[in-house]
């Protein structure tokens, strides 16, 4: 009953304040739409006198929504969204005002974004930048603003965000993607485009408790915290009853997403206490790359209206399950068609084998890449931690289809009891099951039955950069494929040759077994040559190799000065992140922990010298016992600190950010470490009332 009262209002909600296709077609003139269309869909150029038109139409729609303010809305390499608002008024002579909006203002801006970080790319005399609309994703309403989503150049025209190469990137696979069909003779098809599916992870804190930790502020994830007498042992959690301040956010979140366009499906709760999972009905790569940021910035906004917290951070407590984002890709045709999906005719499957093949090796050529797509301080602490996949990429295919790509690749049959022999494109492969058993949760890069769920995302990231990663290792492959396939003189043939080479060639990156396991990392690293980068500093190097350069610049998705740009870009903000940690903890330590432990230690010497002075008690073994534990713990830590003091000095007299960013991956991460751990200790000596924080019980059961 319910249900049915419901269903209307939804359907009524969803997309109201988004400037979408079917408000265009009827706010816009037909001719208007047309042309418009044009753009979008062929990337033909916007005339400014249709601009002006569609601009007007937008503006009458987003005053009527209550829309007073406009922004182009964008993605600088900070990786979180930019805006600077103007306002609709435009002064009469007489002093009043109109509310105007042009197509120049629509199509370009200027934003004063000299702070942005760009690399180098941009000499501050010229530091503007620009913003231009990305007609492919629509214009929406937030707080009172219409946004343009916009990408974000320098007038040499360098990205300067995280919008452009995803779009250069969705060219190029489209392109590549759009030759390989030809050969299979699908002249139907006039574009291809990915899909994008973008689970997100988060916890939820209590707004009072999370005020109180300075390193929740400052940092995002806790810098100490000793482990509470209940943690996620029990799997409680997962998939649990929701609370119901929990649920009552899920709801106006949903409803706020929804009035987004964006397509909130589920909400569930994680494995860890205090964390759950929201996840999309996924569309185009860009859009879900829009709608992601989108989710990550109402999220954090809802929660505080429920006086909570959403915490974005990979890792925000030790000792539980990390966040992560899984990012579920495919490809999908104009006419419909999943090309990660296995046919019913051996056309299909040849096709879908050829598609599949190339993601293969796309991910065993470029798995530096895709390690570095996912990068950050954050993650560092989360992959390889025994409940994220592992640093080293590998794939999962599930046994069925593992031992279709055998058959294929040792020309032998598939099982014993076919005779035949597969051959590609002759034959109908035979049924296998969707993935349904076993997820294999631990694999880095899991095919799912029609699409790849690559899971090594941290929560807080943007999914583009992981996302053109993926989309251009796979566009140089189905680009190298489709060289081949063009000249072929036997089709079938050399099709059956190029799926069995690939197969054969890069079979090493599939593991179907347990990614956390020991034993994998090492057979992966030894034995099949795969790569362990651990962290950041490690991995960030290889973006500098000659066949990853030459990959961005011949797909025309970053130019050589783009890629050192963002080398940049990505070491300057791992040390960042890590002098905010660094200084946080010492801070805290010093001017919270210390002197909260020498009160407890007063306060016990006190009530021992009462004892004695007073009650003339002489058993004082328990207050002896905690004075001297604590006060030694107590030095120690004060020692640490200024060894961290004395660290963090010396990466001032470095002038490559490079050093740095060893430095603190080599000496700062391990004596941050260490006093972590003296003071996690201190904690479970410490009278509660007197400790500074509130602890880990507290922050992941505190909200009820
Ligand atoms: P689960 O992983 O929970 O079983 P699904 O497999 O249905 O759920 O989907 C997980 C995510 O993958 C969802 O966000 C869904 O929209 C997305 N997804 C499904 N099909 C595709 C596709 N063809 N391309 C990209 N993402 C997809
Ligand atoms: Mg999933």
């Amino acid at each position: 009953m319910s249900e049915t009262v419901a269903t209307p209002q939804v359907t009524e909600l969803f997309g109201c304040m988004v400037f979408d296709d079917a408000t265009m077609k009827a706010k816009l003139p037909k001719e208007t739409y047309r042309l418009l269309q044009r753009t979008t869909k062929n990337g033909k150029h916007l005339d400014l006198a249709v601009a002006n038109v569609v601009a007007n139409a937008m503006k009458d729609w987003a005053i009527e929504k209550g829309a007073t303010h406009f922004t182009h809305w964008f993605q600088p390499m900070t990786g979180i969204t930019a805006e600077k608002h103007d306002s609709f008024i435009s002064p009469l002579e007489d002093g009043r005002v109109i509310m105007e909006f042009s197509g120049k203002e629509l199509v370009q801006g200027e934003p004063d974004a000299s702070s942005f970080p760009s690399g180098g790319l941009r000499a501050t005399f010229e530091a503007r930048g620009y913003t231009a609309w990305d007609p492919t994703s629509y214009a929406f309403i937030k707080e009172n603003t219409l946004c343009i989503p916009t990408a974000f150049c320098s007038y040499s025209g360098d990205a300067l965000d995280k919008k452009t190469p995803l779009l250069r990137s969705m060219e190029t696979i489209g392109k590549q993607a759009m030759r390989v069909l030809k050969c299979f003779g699908n002249d139907d098809v006039t574009s291809v485009r990915t899909t994008v599916g973008a689970e997100q992870e988060y916890f939820l804190v209590d707004r009072a408790l999370f005020d109180r930790r300075r390193d929740l502020i400052y940092t995002g994830r806790t810098l100490f915290g000793a482990k509470p007498p209940k943690g996620q042992e029990l799997d409680d959690h997962y998939f649990g009853s929701i609370k119901p301040r929990v649920a009552a956010f899920m709801r106006e979140l949903d409803e706020e997403l929804w009035k987004l366009g964006i397509l909130a499906k589920t909400e569930h709760n994680e494995a860890a206490p205090a964390q759950h999972e929201l996840a999309p009905i996924f569309s185009t790569t860009n859009l879900a790359t829009d709608h992601n940021q989108l989710t990550m910035e109402i999220m954090q906004k809802v929660a505080k209206k429920h006086d909570m917290v959403c915490l974005l951070h990979e890792k925000p407590f030790e000792g539980v399950n990390g966040s992560g984002k899984h990012n579920n890709w495919s490809l999908s045709t104009n006419t419909g068609i999943n090309l990660l999906e296995p046919g019913e005719t051996p056309a299909e499957n040849a096709q879908f084998l050829l598609f599949l093949t190339a993601v293969i090796r796309a991910v065993d050529e470029y798995q530096d890449l895709l390690r570095i797509s996912v990068a950050s301080a954050g993650n560092d602490h989360r992959l390889g931690a025994h409940e994220a996949p592992p640093a080293v990429v590998s794939m999962y295919l599930g046994d069925e289809l593992m031992s279709i790509l055998e058959a294929v690749e040792k020309d032998a049959a598939y099982d014993s009891k076919e005779k035949e022999l597969l051959r590609v494109g002759v034959h109908i492969l035979p049924k296998f099951p969707k993935d349904t058993t076993d997820r294999n949760r631990t694999s880095p890069f899991a095919f799912t039955g029609n699409k790849f769920e690559f899971r090594m995302l941290g929560s807080s990231a943007s999914i583009s950069d992981a996302n053109v990663v993926l989309n251009t290792a796979v566009a140089q492959v189905l680009r190298e494929f489709a060289d081949i396939l063009e000249g072929a003189e036997n089709f079938e043939e050399t099709l059956h040759e190029l799926i069995r080479k690939t197969i054969r060639d890069h079979k090493r990156i599939i593991f179907n077994g347990n990614g956390y396991d020991e034993a994998w990392i090492r057979e992966a690293t030894e034995e099949r040559g795969l790569l362990n980068l651990k962290t950041t500093p490690d991995a960030l190097p290889y973006l500098l190799c000659e066949k990853n350069i030459k990959l961005f610049v011949e797909n025309r998705v970053f130019s050589e000065a783009e890629i050192h740009a963002r080398y940049e870009i990505m070491t300057e903000n791992y040390c960042k992140v890590m002098n905010i940690e660094v200084l946080t903890m010492a801070d805290m330590v010093r001017r919270q922990i210390i002197p909260a432990v020498s009160r407890y230690v007063r306060e016990l010497a006190e009530a021992a010298r009462a004892k004695r002075d007073v009650m003339d008690l002489v058993d004082l073994s328990m207050e002896t016992d905690l004075i001297g534990r604590l006060s030694a713990l107590n030095a120690r830590a004060y020692t640490k600190v200024k060894t961290l003091d004395k660290l963090t000095d010396d990466l001032r007299h470095m002038v490559s950010l490079d050093e740095q960013a060893i430095a603190y991956r080599d000496s700062i991460i391990p004596a941050m470490e260490d006093l972590r751990y003296i003071v996690d200790e201190m904690e479970t000596l410490t009278a509660e009332d007197v400790w500074p924080v509130p602890g880990y019980g507290e922050l992941l059961f505190g909200v009820r």
